[in-house]
């Protein structure tokens, strides 16, 4: 008989990334996992390449370099920032230090996938707080939801896959009404695409001295998905238990490389920052000019909303058809909407192009239709 894993571990669903080919297309539009389509720093790149000399050697186990390029380019302290193999590395031990059976884990309604994921995998209890009716983090439906059990409160902001965010004081209400025994994480995966006066990332509730921690990931604007390199920032007593609790050399020397560069190229994030806000805007316009529901997005991807699941399906299959590849909600509790990333120039005319010719299949309006 094969061992038997601890309770509430095969009740877990794999998570599943965005498809990544698609037969019978070469270079099919890849706007299902929120890439950057600009690719990296080039001095990134270069870091990355230069690393091929050292490879028996192990990292630098306390992430040193990174971690003082990145207190440089945020204006952060060194010293309570943690290193990980991605943020989902650094999500995932946050659940294990501080939650188990019988503790709760909470998060919004359509919020990220790896919460309840890791919650569930720790034998914590995830806990849903139902969102706005604009797919927004709800603070009050949030906080009624917060036991003495409550361990951890979850929120992607702005979130994958809605793209809402909370501005600063919605969050520091959010943080204010917690017990002092629950810890804030703030994953702030996408926060170099919002360009919001009222948004903040997180890092001054940390510096203010809040039970918050911050997560920051370089898989998105800095385009390093394939190297797995996530950061978080927080109290003093959270980076030592992080430190407790992480392999001993979690991240890939060629990993560390490469991203003391990218953090360092502003310029880089600048551009793709332009780029993306950009080609979000216009695709937006197009789209909803074609007759289609296009959600507004603080992030590097939009929710397309159709009148049911059904026809959600019919548009991401004839999206397929037509060499572009995007991604139903249904897991995120949203069937009738896709994801779509913001990609090339080249990716969003084509996905324009097939949206619109979509559209008109259905026999929905368009022309006098504005977003
Ligand atoms: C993409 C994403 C991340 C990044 O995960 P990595 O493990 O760093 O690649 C984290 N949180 C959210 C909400 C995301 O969408």
């Amino acid at each position: 008989m094969a061992p038997t894993p601890r309770p509430g571990i095969l009740d877990i669903e794999p998570y599943v990334g965005g498809e990544a080919s698609l037969p019978g297309f070469d270079r099919p539009a890849r706007l299902a996992s929120n890439e950057n389509a600009l690719g990296p720093s080039d001095k990134a790149r270069q870091a990355y390449l230069q690393m091929a000399d050292d490879l028996p050697r192990y990292p630098d186990g306390s992430a040193s370099a990174l971690r003082a390029a990145i207190a440089s380019a945020h204006g952060l302290d060194a010293d309570r920032i943690v290193c990980g193999a991605g943020s989902d590395e650094l999500i995932a031990l946050l659940v294990r230090a501080y939650a188990g059976p019988g503790d709760e884990v909470l998060y919004s309604r359509h919020g990220f996938l790896m919460y309840p994921i890791a919650a569930t995998t720790a034998g914590a209890t995830p806990v849903a707080a139902p969102e706005t009716t604009e797919l927004k983090a709800d603070v009050d439906a949030l906080l009624a939801r917060v036991t003495e059990r409550t361990k951890l409160v979850f929120l992607a902001n702005p979130n994958n896959p809605t793209g809402t965010y909370l501005d600063k004081a919605e969050l520091e209400r959010l943080h204010n009404g917690l017990p002092e025994g629950t810890l804030l994480v703030i994953d702030a995966a996408y926060a170099e695409y919002v360009d919001e006066p009222a948004y903040s990332p997180g890092a001054d509730l940390v510096d203010a001295g809040g039970q918050v921690v911050m997560t920051r990931t370089f898989s998105k604007i800095h385009a390093l998905a394939a190297l797995r390199l996530g950061w978080l920032y927080g109290p003093r007593e959270v980076v030592d238990v992080m430190n407790r609790v992480r392999g001993p050399f979690n991240v890939a020397k060629p990993a560390l490389a490469a991203g003391e560069a990218a953090v360092l190229d502003r310029e880089h994030v600048a551009r793709s920052l332009e780029h993306n806000n950009r080609w979000r805007d216009w695709f937006r316009q197009q789209v909803g000019g074609a007759g289609l529901e296009v959600l507004p997005s603080a992030a590097n991807f939009v929710l397309v909303r159709f009148a049911d699941p059904e026809m959600a399906e019919a548009a991401v299959a004839h999206c397929k058809r037509h060499g572009v590849l995007t991604r139903q909600m249904a897991k995120y509790g949203l069937p009738d909407c896709l994801r779509v990333s913001i990609g090339a120039e080249w990716e969003m005319r084509q996905a324009a192009d097939v949206f619109a010719e979509f559209a008109r299949q259905q026999g929905l309006g368009g022309a006098e239709h504005t977003a």
